[in-house]
Formats: C-alpha cells, sequence, structure tokens
C-alpha cells in the first residue's frame, strides 16, 4: 500500500494517544467528560498533529522546527 503514513512513537507517547483517543471516543459516542490531558501528557502528544502533518506532505507553519 503506497499510500500509507507509517509515524513512529516511543511507548509512552503511544500510551498517551490511545487514552487521548479512548477519551475522544467515549465523549462522541457517550457524551461523557473528557479528562484534559496533563502537561507532560500535553507536550508528549503535542508532536504528533507536526509528524502526521509531515508524513501527509501537507504545508508547515513558518515556525515549523524542521525548516
Ligand atoms: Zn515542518
Amino acid at each position: 500500500m503506497r499510500d500509507d503514513i507509517v509515524l513512529r512513537l516511543d511507548r509512552t507517547a503511544a500510551e498517551d494517544l490511545y487514552v487521548a483517543l479512548y477519551e475522544a471516543e467515549e465523549h462522541i459516542a457517550a457524551r461523557a467528560a473528557s479528562t484534559p490531558p496533563t502537561a507532560e501528557e500535553a507536550d508528549r502528544l503535542g508532536t504528533l498533529p507536526r509528524d502526521l502533518r509531515h508524513a501527509l506532505g501537507r504545508g508547515c507553519s513558518p515556525y515549523c522546527d524542521h525548516l
């Protein structure tokens, strides 16, 4: 599948992502309250949108640190 996207995560970030996705699913499906991530979780998850944007070939902000 040539259009696949591969993101590499360390285990801690993967666990944080799982919890965030699970909570989003519960929030949408059952209207459950979602718990905001801790500052550390937010920091670890903060790079995911950037990495995904790069993997998808979308444009970066002029402030992106990879430029
Ligand atoms: Zn970038």
